[in-house]
């Protein structure tokens, strides 16, 4: 049943009593702060609500809502919404269309979690699939495993006729021609990489979440980044809310990062507070400081979203009934003064 706009609000407000709803995004700046130190308090949003990594991640949340409109469930929706993305072969982070490992052939990892049953399936160094996405799906409910990797996957999909694809498009297998020169000259840049990480909440107050990705371009082959990682890349909990993350896995899967923003959206943060006291977290425990690369979006119980990522920040979408819009998140280059340097980080 739809809930009306304005009951939705009511017992929203009512329920969160020390954070009004505000349609402000979030400022960036130090510490993810506004003026005079304070952050406007996280936006919220009637579900259906889709957040998701970068730009691309607009059609992937206008798809996964279309999907849930159509009467499919939450599960189906964030399960089409990633694979919008890894259909487009011109995203050289996500789907067959990715920066291939060093051996030129792209290497894909994704994983989908359900907040009700809280199930979970996932998929690693998967080669010549077109939705691995939709692997993971699989293994979660076909099997009593969570993650399967490499040949293994492979074998699973091949069984269960999942579409195959090329092992690496003609564009990304000339630029990979040209690093591997470059590389022999000692001349090669590195890469970018991105993710989709997508989250859903449901007007039943129901999260899910998937993510995808073709993971650090020209990766030693076999290389597992943070994505298919539950609690890595991903981290739903139906109780409490559900994050995602992009940016160098490496830096998000020794810290458990999208679980530790869940924990943080446990303890009563939002879910921006909750993002910026995770990358606090990793840069007081990183060798690297705050140079990590990293960035995390979020979304609560209630409909509250937020988002946050080092540096500059990054841009993340978000989509519900009212809109579909590309936002900029707050970034964090150094320990905040006040609440967030505290103890409780
Ligand atoms: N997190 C991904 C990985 O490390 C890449 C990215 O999101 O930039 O594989």
């Amino acid at each position: 049943m739809k809930i009306p706009r304005r009951a939705f609000l009511g017992s929203s407000l009512a329920a969160m009593s020390a954070a009004p709803l505000a349609a402000a995004n979030p400022k960036p700046g130090k510490g993810g702060s506004g003026k005079r130190g304070r952050r406007e308090p996280d936006p919220s949003s009637r579900p259906p609500v889709v957040i998701s990594t970068w730009p691309f991640g607009k059609p992937a949340n206008d798809r996964t809502l279309e999907v849930f409109r159509s009467g499919k469930g939450g599960l189906d929706a964030v399960e089409q919404g990633v694979r919008q993305a890894e259909a487009d072969l011109s995203n050289p982070s996500v789907g067959l269309g990715g920066i291939p490992a060093a051996h030129g052939i792209v290497q894909l990892d994704a994983c989908i979690m359900s907040g009700p049953g809280h199930r979970a399936g996932s998929v690693a160094a998967v080669e010549g699939f077109k939705h691995p996405v939709s692997i993971a799906r699989r293994v979660m409910e076909e099997t009593r495993h969570v993650m399967l990797v490499g040949e293994g996957a492979q074998r699973f999909a091949r069984d269960r006729k999942f579409e195959e694809g090329p092992a690496v498009t003609p564009g990304q297998k000339a630029a990979w021609e040209a690093w591997k020169k470059a590389q022999e000259a000692e001349k090669a840049k590195v890469p970018n990489h991105d993710t989709i990480a997508l989250l859903m909440l449901t007007p039943s107050g129901d999260l899910f979440g998937a993510c995808s990705t073709s993971g650090w371009g020209y990766k030693i082959p076999g290389r597992v980044g943070d994505s298919p990682i539950i609690g890595g890349g991903l981290y739903v909990d139906n109780t409490v809310g559900a994050a995602g993350a992009t940016g160098i896995g490496e830096n998000v899967m020794r810290y458990c990062g999208s679980f530790l923003v869940v924990e943080f959206m446990r303890q009563g943060m939002s879910p921006t507070e909750a993002c910026l006291a995770t990358l606090h977290r990793i840069a007081s425990l990183d060798p690297k400081g705050y140079d990590l690369s990293v960035n995390f979006i979020a979304l609560d119980k209630r409909g509250r979203y937020g988002a946050a990522g080092t540096g500059q920040g990054f841009q993340y979408a978000v989509a519900c009934d009212d809109f579909s819009k590309v936002l900029q998140s707050p970034g964090v280059t150094q320990k905040p003064v006040g609440p967030l340097g505290g103890n409780r980080l």
